[in-house]
């Protein structure tokens, strides 16, 4: 059982290291010219701590009529054009703070019993070496109150079918641990790329996010977590955007119910999700909203220049995540520290507190209620025995 966690954190460096060298293949970074605009206008929310949640909503909504429309018109960005139209045609999305551990509802997911937890879900990516039910195992034996794990090899395209016998012992499994849908965050394989300027790469993208989606409804889950994607250099960002979330809608057609959760990236070569207002202009013309969600990976969010080592950087992300992308977004965490410092762009996970990030980070992460309720899960180096279970005993410790 060790070993097979220890053979799955490896591969989830070894294969995230492969991953990020292919996703460099020009040293052009794409740049977009948003940040800057984006920080003033969210440095401006963040000023004045003292005000009440609902005079901020009032800034929020003033702010909205008037200064992102003069940003779209001077930028011409895709965001915040999007934003604009999205508040004229779909009010619904309007980004309004949910309540601690309280989710958007989600229509069709009733059958699955979705309830809002109002604890931390701690966790690690566990190996389904042997079969995906022994994830369930793992997770257990190292006092996991949620998991991840990839739905089958992670570094082939092809992949055999998923036998109704190997679900219903993975459902069995989580029905007798007590993990419910909510706590468990699958891992699209590294090899995908729905935003690819190649056809080839592209379509076997798409028909792999459906076969990992529909993987999911036949196991019983209703996240799945995925790198958005990388430009590769040869297209643009917004092309690249706009292939992703077609790639979305597509596989949303195809299945029913489960939640596409695209992941925060390290700004590292021509990846995409590294800065908040991609990912929002992803969701921007993903349709059914109430199947898009983000997984804030803390390496990811730090080696991208988020300084949340420091208790102000950690509020700026914040408040960024929230104006930006919107919390009620927010369905899963990736705990990880960084071997890389503040806006290094690499992706480069180390143990909590041995990085850059630090121990005092983490237990601002735990203490936060925002948190409450969705699977957070440990992508640390597998350095010695047992390090996730430490690592989990250690994280539960700081939420007290
Ligand atoms: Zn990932
Ligand atoms: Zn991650």
């Amino acid at each position: 059982m060790r070993r097979s966690v220890r053979l799955a954190a490896r591969a989830i460096e070894e294969v995230a290291s492969q991953n990020n060298k292919a996703l460099q293949t020009s040293g052009q970074a794409i740049t977009i010219n948003l940040k800057e605009k984006e920080g003033n206008y969210s440095r401006k929310e963040t000023s004045s701590k003292s005000e009440t949640r609902k005079s901020k909503a009032r800034k929020r909504a003033r702010a909205k009529s008037s200064t992102e429309q003069d940003h779209n018109e001077k930028k011409g960005g895709y965001l915040i054009k999007s934003v604009a139209t999205e508040e004229k045609v779909k009010p619904e999305i309007k980004r309004v703070k949910t309540e601690p551990g309280v989710h958007a509802t989600i229509k069709s997911e009733d059958k699955l019993n979705f309830q809002p937890l109002h604890e931390k879900l701690i966790g690690a990516h566990v190996s389904i070496s042997g079969g995906l039910h022994n994830a369930v195992s793992e997770a257990l034996a190292i006092g996991a109150k949620a998991f991840g794990m990839f739905l089958r090899s992670q570094r082939q395209w092809m992949s055999k079918p998923l036998q109704d016998k190997d679900a219903e012992l993975f459902k069995e499994a989580c029905s007798k641990a007590n993990f419910s849908p909510h706590s468990i965050l699958p891992h699209g394989i590294y090899l995908m790329n729905c935003g690819s300027p190649d056809e080839e790469t592209l379509s076997k993208s798409r028909a792999t996010l459906v076969d990992e989606l529909k993987r999911c409804e036949r196991l019983g889950l209703c996240l799945y977590n995925f790198h958005p994607g990388s430009t590769c250099g040869k297209i643009t960002l917004e092309e690249s955007v706009g292939r992703i979330a077609e790639s979305i809608n597509q596989a949303h057609a195809e299945t029913k119910y489960v939640v596409t959760v695209l992941e925060n990236m390290s700004c590292q070569g021509n990846t995409i999700g590294g800065k908040f207002e991609e990912l929002r202009g992803i969701i921007d013309q993903v349709q059914d909203k109430s199947r898009v969600g983000v997984c804030l990976d803390t390496c990811h969010a730090f080696a991208a220049g988020y300084d949340i080592a420091s208790e102000r950087g950690f509020e700026i992300m914040m408040d960024e995540f929230e104006t930006i992308v919107g919390l009620k977004y927010l369905r899963g965490v990736h705990l990880n520290d960084s071997k890389g410092d503040l806006g290094c762009h690499l992706d480069r996970h180390e143990n909590i507190g041995k990085g850059k990030i630090g121990v005092e980070a983490f237990r601002r992460v735990m203490r936060d209620p925002r948190f409450n309720g969705i699977p957070m899960i440990l992508e640390t180096p597998y350095v010695s025995e047992n390090i996730y279970q430490k690592e989990i005993k250690q994280l539960y410790a700081m939420s007290t």
